[in-house]
C-alpha cells in the first residue's frame, strides 16, 4: 500500500513505507540534506550488501538521512537468501584482487558482527580435497598464496592421511586435504534481520515494494560542476499500485545486485552501458535413504579448477548441522530462472562421489537456486585467466554515484568491508 512520506528536507514522496514506517509512528530527523534534496544518500537495494551499506551509513553519519530503496515486498529475497551461507577465508582470488582484499576484512568485521549482535555463526573449518596430481597442483597455489609472507591473513595447513581417515571416514582425498579453519557459515536471514533493525533504529527509512525505475542527474548549477554535483532524481515505481513518485539525494548508491547492470545503464552514456551474464547456481538436499547415514563435521570442497566460474560442488552445512549439496554453474538467460533443475541432479551427483563416494543417489534431491550476477560470459572466480573482480567504485564523471556491480561471492562474507569502502569512498 502506497503511503505519503515527509522527507527530512520536508518534501513529501509517495513510497511503500506502511510495514517498517507506520503513519502514527513520528520519527525526529536531523539532516545536512541540501534544503532542496529529499535525502542525503539513497541505497538502492535491500540484500545483504545495501542493507549492510544502509546501515554503515546511519551508524557514521548520524546527522544524515538515508533511505533505503527494495523492489520487493521484504528484502533480502533474491541472492542474498539463494546461497551457501558461507563465510569465506579469502582463499582463491589472488593477491591484490579486491575480492581478497573485501573478502579478508569482511570475515573479521562479520565474525565480531556475529558475536556482538547475537546472529547465529559457526567457524567450522573446511577440508579442500584432491584426488590427482593436477589438484593437487591446485591446492599448492592456494597454499603458496596463503602461506607465503605476502600480508595475507588466510591460514591454511596441510591435512595429513591419518587425520583424514580419523576425522572424516566417509570424505576421500586420493592426493590431499588443504585445510581452512577460518572458514564459517553463517544465518544469513538472521545477519540481514540484525542489519535492518540497526539501520532503523538509527533512523533510516526502509521503502519497500519500491522498485527503481529512472535515475538522472538533477540538473547542474553550474557549467563547471559534475553530472550528479546538484544531486540525484530517483524515479520509485510502487510494485502494488504501480504509482510512480520521484525521491531525491545528494548521493545514491547502486546496491541492486542483479538489477544492479540495469541501474547502471539507466544513467550512463551509450558506450559506458554493460551486460550482465547470469551464472545459476543449483543446490541439492541431503535425506539418508537406506545405506549408512553420511556425517561430516566440516565444509568440504573440491580443489578448484583453473577458468570454472564456480568453486565446484561442495558440501555445506546449515546451522543445524545438515548436509546439503551445491552450487553447479548453469547459464541461464533470465534473473528469474530460479527453479532448481533436477534433471542435473546426475551431473552434480558425480561430482560429489568424487570426494564421498558412498552417497546413495536416493539421498539427493533438488533444493533450490540462486544466480551469480557475472560482468562478464566466463567470470572465473579463482585468480587466473577470465577472473572477474567486484567492481565497487565511485563513478567517474559524476559526483555522489557509488556503483557495486557483480557483487557474487564472496559478497555475503565482504558484505560489512563493502559497507565500510562505500563509506570511505564518499567521507574518507
Ligand atoms: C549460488 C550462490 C552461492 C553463493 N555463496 C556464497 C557464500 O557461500 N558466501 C559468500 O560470501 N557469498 C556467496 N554468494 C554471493 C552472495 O550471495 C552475494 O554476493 C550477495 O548476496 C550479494 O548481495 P547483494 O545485496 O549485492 O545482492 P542481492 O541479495 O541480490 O540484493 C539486491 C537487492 O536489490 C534489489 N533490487 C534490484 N533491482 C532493484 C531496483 N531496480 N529497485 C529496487 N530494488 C532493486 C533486489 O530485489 C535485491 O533484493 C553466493 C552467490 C550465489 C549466487
Amino acid at each position: 500500500m502506497a503511503n505519503v512520506v515527509t522527507s527530512p528536507a520536508g518534501r513529501r514522496a509517495t513510497l511503500s513505507l506502511l510495514s517498517v514506517f507506520p503513519p502514527s509512528q513520528s520519527r525526529s530527523f536531523s539532516s545536512t540534506v541540501p534544503r532542496c534534496l529529499d535525502f542525503d544518500h539513497i541505497v538502492i537495494g535491500g540484500g545483504v550488501v545495501g542493507l549492510a551499506t544502509a546501515r554503515r551509513l546511519t551508524e557514521k553519519r548520524p546527522s544524515a538521512s538515508t533511505l533505503l530503496l527494495e523492489r520487493h515486498p521484504q528484502p533480502g529475497t533474491e541472492t542474498s537468501s539463494r546461497n551457501s551461507e558461507v563465510i569465506h577465508a579469502g582463499l582463491y582470488y589472488g593477491r591484490d584482487s579486491l575480492k581478497t582484499q573485501l573478502c579478508i576484512r569482511g570475515r573479521h568485521l562479520l565474525y565480531d558482527f556475529c558475536s556482538a549482535r547475537a546472529v547465529p555463526y559457526k567457524k567450522v573449518g573446511k577440508w579442500i580435497v584432491a584426488q590427482n596430481d593436477a589438484q593437487h597442483e591446485a591446492l599448492e597455489r592456494i597454499y603458496d598464496l596463503c602461506a607465503a609472507d605476502h600480508g595475507l591473513d588466510v591460514p591454511v595447513r596441510w591435512v595429513g592421511r591419518d587425520e583424514v581417515w580419523a576425522k572424516e571416514p566417509f570424505v576421500r582425498a586420493d592426493a590431499a586435504v588443504l585445510e581452512s579453519p577460518e572458514t564459517g557459515i553463517v544465518d544469513a536471514h538472521a545477519l540481514m534481520l540484525a542489519l535492518r533493525g540497526l539501520f532503523e533504529e538509527e533512523g533510516g527509512t526502509v521503502a519497500l515494494s519500491s522498485a527503481v525505475v529512472g535515475v538522472e542527474p538533477l540538473p547542474r548549477s553550474g557549467p563547471q560542476t559534475q553530472k550528479g554535483s546538484a544531486g540525484w532524481a530517483v524515479r520509485v515505481r510502487d510494485a502494488q499500485t504501480g504509482e510512480e513518485s520521484t525521491v531525491t539525494a545528494a548521493i545514491f548508491v547502486n546496491a541492486a545486485g542483479l538489477g544492479a547492470v540495469d541501474v547502471h545503464n539507466m544513467i550512463a552514456s551509450p558506450e559506458q552501458r554493460r551486460m550482465l551474464y547470469y551464472a545459476k547456481g543449483n543446490y541439492f538436499s541431503y535425506t539418508p535413504a537406506g545405506g549408512p547415514s553420511i556425517r561430516v563435521g566440516r565444509l568440504v570442497y573440491p580443489a578448484p579448477e583453473p577458468g570454472a566460474s564456480g568453486l565446484g560442488t561442495h558440501l555445506t552445512l546449515d546451522m543445524a548441522g545438515r548436509i546439503r549439496f551445491g552450487p553447479d554453474v548453469e547459464w541461464v538467460d533470465s534473473p528469474d530462472d530460479l527453479a532448481p533443475r533436477a534433471d542435473r541432479l546426475d551431473q552434480a551427483l558425480a561430482a560429489i562421489r568424487q570426494y564421498l563416494p558412498s552417497l546413495d543417489a536416493r539421498s539427493l534431491a533438488p533444493d533450490y537456486a540462486g544466480i551469480r550476477p557475472k560482468l562478464g560470459r566466463q567470470g572465473a572466480v579463482v585468480e587466473g585467466k577470465g577472473f572477474q573482480d567486484f567492481i565497487v567504485q565511485k563513478e567517474e564523471g559524476y559526483e555522489g554515484w557509488i556503483n557495486l556491480l557483480g557483487i557474487e561471492s564472496p559478497g555475503l562474507t565482504s558484505s560489512l568491508a563493502i559497507a565500510e569502502r562505500v563509506e570511505r569512498l564518499l567521507y574518507g
